[in-house]
């Protein structure tokens, strides 16, 4: 066929011009793609006591359910291998988990979810909680590199699910005046994104209004590697962002799409399926959920592995990692969850 074969020979030539080091490393991440996927075991390794941290500890015989006990040899407690993570504690089969997640790559309702588990709604909700705040542990490691585009986008504060007798922390403004700016007023929350061209994005709730610099860095810092080729539009505090953080920058100027062969198509793809997912998967959402949501949508929207692969990634993550959130906190966050500088 002719397409391939010169699609093949641009890739040819284009590996023609790598260093020997390049080469290589091009040729390795081909294999790695190749091999067939190693399957997940559902046993936790263990590393230390869930209650001492130490690393004494012996096998213990089974408990009822069929799984592995440990004794701790100094501080004489027992334990099984799901302690601490999301399992621990809740009476559902792992299949239901694996059905759970299923749905959430889905992106299905929590009505739906319910439904489809066989668990209760408040059961569903307390569940897309505790699994995206493990999923928001596993994205703050990312850290962009390559082509990064950044920008902020803004969605309305909401309060949505509060209850009725709750106390609004209401603004002290009046509404309806002139403080509507499109876009720009305190009412509206920002959300500061940068995201690069193989998949990774970062994302969180940066401050109400139009952002300043420290808002920006809050979010930024230590997220995009050195000498990244950095893409904004020509908002100003980008500037002081490149220059802090040691980025090639390229500004679009203000009525410009491009500059050069650069522009920031994909983040604003970014933003879009992001505002999609919040009003027509989740009849709005949140604001106190938000960054959550974020961090589902970076995984579930924007990276670039397939659906399976994504349930496999996330049901293996849940199942090593210690839970980090208790029912209780779930429902106590702040409505507002500005980082703090
Ligand atoms: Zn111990």
């Amino acid at each position: 066929m002719a397409t391939s074969s010169t699609e093949l020979e641009i890739v040819k030539q284009l590996f023609n011009t790598l260093s020997d080091d390049d080469k290589k490393s091009f040729l390795k991440s081909i294999k790695n793609k190749e091999k067939p996927e190693k399957k997940i075991t559902f046993t936790k390794e263990i590393k230390e006591c869930p209650y001492c941290k130490s690393t004494h500890f012996k096998k213990n015989g089974t408990r009822n359910n069929g799984k592995q006990s440990f004794f701790c040899l100094d501080c004489k407690k027992s334990f099984v291998a799901s302690n601490n993570t999301i399992l621990y504690g809740v009476k559902k089969d792992l299949s239901v988990w694996k059905k759970y997640i299923h749905c959430m790559i889905e992106k299905y309702s929590l009505r739906k979810t319910a439904e489809i588990c066989g668990i209760s709604l408040p059961t569903a909700f307390v569940w897309r909680h505790k699994i995206l705040d493990a999923l928001q542990e596993m994205q703050n490691k990312v850290k962009l590199n390559g082509i990064v585009e950044a920008d902020e986008t803004f969605l309305p504060i909401s309060y949505k699910g509060h209850h009725k007798d709750f106390n609004f922390p209401r603004l002290a403004k009046k509404r309806g005046t002139s403080a509507t700016l499109r876009g720009l007023s305190k009412e509206q929350v920002c959300i500061s994104c940068a995201i690069n061209h193989n998949g990774l994005s970062i994302s969180k709730v940066s401050n109400l209004g139009k952002p300043k610099l420290v808002n920006l860095l809050n979010v930024l810092a230590n997220k995009i590697a050195k000498n990244s080729i950095f893409v904004t539009d020509s908002f100003r505090a980008y500037l002081k962002v490149a220059s802090d953080l040691d980025l090639n920058h390229i500004r679009i100027p203000r009525n410009k799409y491009t500059c050069g062969s650069f522009n920031i198509q994909t983040i604003n793809n970014y933003h879009s399926k992001l505002k999609a997912m919040i009003v027509y998967n989740f009849k709005g959402v949140s604001t106190k959920y938000l960054n959550n949501y974020l961090v589902y949508h970076n995984f579930v929207n924007f990276a670039k592995e397939n659906r399976k692969d994504k349930e496999r990634i996330l049901l293996k993550h849940i199942l090593n990692n210690n839970c980090i959130s208790k029912n209780i906190n779930i429902a106590n966050r702040l409505a507002v969850p500005l980082l703090v500088a």
